[in-house]
């Protein structure tokens, strides 16, 4: 049975490790800790979590897109996880936009990231993906991509002016700015 299980937040130097590859897919405790995952990041109102953010250093997230309080035009996906995950190429092009992190709450920030990247990774059986993502999936995958490196979005920002509270960002989204 899948736990909802605390996150960490920024501050805590778990969160800067580098983390693990995971040899054993199939075992029952990444299995657990994938399913724990997928019911933490839903009820956080996430579309993404981390391993790390569990305080479990393994090379794991969850890309899990859908519309909710905290991203209102998120696309809507199947929460998938993703073991050993790789970014083996990426477009020139590089797009801002606004991210969050369940480990950073109230912040917000306007962040830098490839438009497009191809990816590889294996999935909970154990079967290699290879995949294109653009645009918001592609920018999740690189987000959760950094927390098995210790890397924070915040980390990632041009300048402490691409950085609002959760409460400006509601209202410019509110207000469609
Ligand atoms: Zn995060």
């Amino acid at each position: 049975m899948a736990e909802l299980v605390p996150i960490i937040q920024l501050g805590n130097p778990r969160l800067r490790q580098k983390a693990s590859l995971i040899e054993d897919i199939q075992e029952q405790s990444i299995q657990k800790l994938i399913d724990d995952l997928i019911a933490t990041v839903a009820q956080a109102n996430g579309v993404g979590i981390a391993a790390p953010q569990i305080a479990e250093s393994y090379r794991l997230f969850i890309v899990a897109s859908r519309p909710n309080p905290r991203y209102p035009n998120a696309p809507q996906m199947e929460p998938t996880a993703m073991i050993n995950p790789k970014i083996i190429a990426h477009s020139t092009e590089v797009v801002k936009g606004w991210e969050g992190c369940l480990s950073v709450p109230g912040i917000r920030g306007l962040v830098p990231r490839y438009q497009a990247i191809a990816v590889e990774y294996t999935d909970r059986n154990g079967k290699m993906q290879q995949q294109e993502l653009t645009d918001f999936i592609a920018r999740i995958f690189q987000h959760e991509y950094d927390h098995l490196d210790g890397i924070v979005f915040v980390d990632r920002l041009e300048s402490t002016y691409d950085m609002i509270t959760e409460q400006e960002y509601q209202q410019r989204i509110l207000n469609n700015t």
